[in-house]
């Protein structure tokens, strides 16, 4: 899939997915199935939609003041090569677009792989939330991550103004209703309630939990 990547959900905008305004992109795809995963729909890498790398660059560059990106899934890391493509694209235009990256393997595991792929986009990852989701481990006690094993590497200096603070950080959601009436919502909430909201009610597609 030269060029492209396969998209779950992209947000132009968003203030709840690290510090400043980013960009919230779900990959589509995820072979680790973690049970009591709240985006269940992200694991099939057949579904979801492609989109062209350079296209979305463009998209995202657009977006007046953003700060950064944040990439979760699905497995980003399934999509490494891609990934590090198009974070390597936007910092040919904004040298500090920071990038937050999760993964369900750990940063050891994905050191073992050996990839290049992979090895490319942690170099490109200013901080990676590592681990996958174990729901008796689930806690919203700290922003961003779904369990407390998960752990934050800040791989790269770019970020080291959220360094000190990001502990203090208090969750939140985004909830849009969109110009065609679908509701979407992301961030983390509890008793995965965005997942209830969106997916009994409404019956669409948001992004509630980081992978
Ligand atoms: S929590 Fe993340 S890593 Fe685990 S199955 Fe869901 S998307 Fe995959």
């Amino acid at each position: 899939m030269a060029g492209k990547l396969r998209l779950y959900h992209y947000i132009p905008a968003t203030q709840t997915e690290g510090p400043g305004l980013r960009a919230g992109l779900w990959v589509q795809g995820c072979s680790r199935h973690c049970h009591g995963c709240a985006v269940p729909e992200t694991w099939d890498f057949e579904a979801g939609y492609e989109e062209s790398i350079s296209v979305l660059a463009d998209k995202i560059l657009s977006v007046p003041n953003l700060d950064g990106i944040t990439i979760a899934g699905g497995e980003p890391f399934c999509q490494a090569e891609a990934l590090a493509e198009l974070i390597g694209k936007l910092r040919e235009r904004s040298p500090d677009f920071s990038s937050i990256c999760f993964s369900g393997w750990t940063l050891a595991e994905l050191k073992e792989l050996h990839s290049k792929g992979v090895d490319d986009l942690l170099s490109k990852t200013d901080l990676l939330i590592d681990g996958p989701y174990i729901e008796v481990l689930a806690s919203t006690a700290r922003p961003l991550a779904g369990s407390s094993n998960q752990e934050f590497h800040f791989l790269t200096s770019r970020l080291e103004g959220w360094k000190d603070t990001w502990g203090n950080t208090k969750n939140k959601i985004e909830i849009r209703i969109m110009p065609d009436g679908r509701i979407t919502a992301n961030g983390l909430l509890s008793g995965n309630i965005i997942h209830e909201v969106l997916h009994k009610h409404y019956n669409d597609k948001g992004g509630s939990k980081n992978g």
